[in-house]
């Protein structure tokens, strides 16, 4: 299997300089992901690796990963297991097992809507993330409109979404789930037709008041549906008001 490898960061593991891994394929290919090659790659196999420039995010054998951990051990401090849609992959409990073994602290990236795959994961002490950061891409109940744009799905897929979210919301508000305990980060892109002020505060509804949301710019250009490219982004004004909007409910609400 080939995947996207980040040999190190300071951005993707909060407080920790850590490698990142970018698991192939992803249930959502929300409109505006700008990963195309990677989300649409097989789950099993990949993308193709080209010869490259040698850049610090190449597609990789997933082997590559496994000797990169050990090889690199002692500066590393964690690994990021993130996608596409990681919790899709087989490989994500052969990942965790080396990067733990290896001294590593592991952060899981998902969107979500594969709470039975994150619950087998949490509740097994050897294969718990230490710090689990959630997708939420908007109001729970407008899932539908992000399924919409794939091409093999159906409209109870938004539905499924929904319910598929909530239960991951409960669950990792579930301290008693995990093996052990697990930092929780929440994430959402300001994304101008699926983010709006009502959205905010049906997402804010869902978290506990003491959660850490991050907010990010949309940022088109790239899209996987290309006329999202011609949406306009948030200004930052637009962006601090609903930041605003969110700290009535959420405290720690903040733009990264
Ligand atoms: S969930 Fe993330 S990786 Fe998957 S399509 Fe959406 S933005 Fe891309």
């Amino acid at each position: 299997m080939n995947v996207g490898l980040q040999k190190t960061s300071l951005v993707n593991y909060p407080r920790r300089l850590a490698a990142a891994v970018f698991l192939p394929g992803c249930n959502l290919r929300c409109p505006y992901c700008y990963n195309a090659e990677l989300v649409c790659a097989s789950v099993l196999h990949g993308p193709v690796i080209r010869a490259s420039a040698g850049g610090n995010n190449d597609y990789v054998p997933v082997e590559a990963v496994f000797e990169h951990i050990e090889k690199r051990k002692s500066v590393l401090q964690g690994l990021v297991i993130s996608g596409g849609e990681a919790l899709l992959s087989p490989v994500v409990p052969e990942l965790i097992v080396r990067a733990k073994k290896a001294g590593l602290a592991v952060k899981l990236d998902t969107n979500g809507l594969l709470p039975d795959a994150l619950q087998a994961l949490l509740g097994d002490r050897a294969l718990c993330p230490d710090m689990v950061a959630l997708d939420i891409k908007t109001n729970p109940s407008r899932y539908g409109e992000l399924l919409a744009a794939r091409q093999d799905g159906s409209p109870a897929d938004g539905l499924h979404a929904e319910t598929a979210l909530k239960k991951t919301l409960k669950l990792l508000q579930t301290p008693e789930a995990s093996a052990h305990p697990v930092e929780i980060e929440y994430r959402t892109v300001f994304v101008p037709p699926l983010v709006q002020a009502a959205d905010i505060q049906a997402i804010a509804d869902l978290l506990q008041h003491d959660a850490q949301w991050f907010f990010a710019p949309f940022l088109p250009g790239q899209c996987l549906n290309p006329a999202w490219n011609k949406i306009r982004p948030y200004t930052m004004e637009e962006m601090k008001q609903l930041i605003l909007l969110a700290q009535t409910k959420i405290p720690h609400s903040t733009l990264r």
